[in-house]
């Protein structure tokens, strides 16, 4: 199983435990991981021991609300070591490191914000932030899915050095994508992903193209490449068209049981997993490290990091984000994206993402290459829950 430490479904991590059944009779119970050792499988009790040791001590508050988990921010702030939640009306902040990193919100908004002196990003969480009791509460499934890969990308596990990089130029031949009055999508998403072959190269990594020409490759041949390259990352690139719509967001698959960004509300199909839901943590750590750095760098409205099920995204085996790089359908936006600048600075940006997404899991990559081990729960002390240490995905210190 590849992934994050963290599971929302019952995988093996530090709120990964089966919760559901044992802990949440008086709607908000203290998590107990050793009440739930006795009911797994011998073979997994070596595995799960790894967990117990992370866990241990460690006590979280849970609530039902609308039938799912919920988290107070109180408990995750201390988790994760930040300073003291400030709740000003609806609105929160933590930080820590002096104010180094904060994480902001506002309750009743699936936006939260990473902020650090350079950088603000946004990020739309899968169930937003709650009141309830006179407290603010996240989704088990934002912490686990979200929260945690970015605080903690060190702790991504089983995570390979990368090797190649597979850039997916959106659209192509009949396939013209979003127009402008400037020219095609087919044509500037083409640009920018030979420009960042360039780059790629130049930092000694194997660069793979979807598609080299104007030719129109249908969506399961992209996926097909992919896949081809077991040590990669997918990169697709895409420029948006909508209505009024204008600035970059960062797309990632959508973690089972999460509604996908661009459906009004919840459908039979949230609770599908597919292929690349195995790469879940990688993907929210890939897209942070994206969309700072587009946000950073072009200097454009900031849509946030949202979930969806593009197939591309649902069907690779490999890390995966799929970029928009600005509205077509927007005067401003499409006179950015004409201009030669603006799509070398985007190949510039994705190149530095990968860079940042390799620093932050570098740790853990490092001791599954060289030991072979860790997934065996052997590395002693790189998984103590009571220190969690890194900066988050993207954010630098
Ligand atoms: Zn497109």
């Amino acid at each position: 199983m590849r992934g994050g430490s963290v599971g929302a479904g019952g995988e093996c991590g530090v709120l990964g435990w089966q919760l559901e059944k044992w802990a949440l009779a008086k709607g908000r119970s203290v998590v107990k991981p050793w009440a739930f050792m006795a009911r797994i499988p011998v073979i997994l009790v070596a595995v799960l021991l790894l967990c117990a040791r992370s866990a241990w001590g460690w006590e979280w508050r849970l609530a039902k609300l609308d039938g799912r988990d919920f988290v107070p921010l109180e408990n995750v702030g201390a988790f994760y070591q930040f300073s003291g939640l400030q709740v000003k009306a609806k609105s929160f902040s933590m930080s820590k490191g002096n104010g180094a990193v904060q994480l902001v919100g506002e309750a009743g908004s699936v936006e939260v914000f990473i902020v650090n002196k350079t950088t603000r990003v946004k990020i739309n969480l899968c169930f937003g932030v709650r009141e309830h009791e006179g407290e603010l509460w996240i989704s088990r499934m934002d912490l686990a899915k979200v929260i945690d890969p970015i605080l903690r990308p060190k702790e991504i596990k089983l995570s390979e050095p990368v090797r190649t990089i597979v850039l997916d130029a959106g659209h192509g031949g009949h396939d013209k994508g979003a127009t402008s009055r400037y020219g095609c999508e087919k044509d500037y998403t083409l640009d920018v992903v030979r420009r960042a072959k360039k780059h790629f190269e130049a930092m000694g990594l194997k660069v793979v193209l979807t598609r080299s020409d104007d030719t129109f490759i249908a969506l399961p041949e992209r996926v097909r490449i992919a896949n081809q390259n077991p040590n990669g990352l997918f990169i697709s690139v895409h420029f948006n068209s909508s209505g009024k719509g204008t600035g970059l967001e960062t797309y990632t698959l959508a973690p089972s049981g999460v509604p996908s960004y661009e459906n009004d509300g919840p459908r039979a199909s949230d609770k599908m997993t597919s292929p690349g839901n195995a790469r879940d943590a990688e993907n929210i750590a890939l897209a942070l490290t994206s969309h700072a750095g587009l946000v950073n760098d072009l200097r454009m409205y900031d849509r946030g990091i949202k979930r969806a099920r593009f197939h591309v995204l649902r069907e690779i085996q490999i890390p995966g984000v799929l970029v928009e790089g600005g509205f077509l359908s927007s005067g401003a936006d499409a006179r950015m994206i004409e201009s030669a600048e603006y799509r070398e600075k985007m190949a510039l940006s994705l190149r530095s993402a990968v860079e940042r997404y390799q620093t932050a899991l570098s740790a853990r990559m490092n001791v599954v290459s060289n030991q072979g081990q860790a997934e065996q729960g052997r590395d002693k002390g790189s998984r103590s829950v009571g220190k969690p240490v890194g900066a988050p995905a993207g954010v630098d210190n």
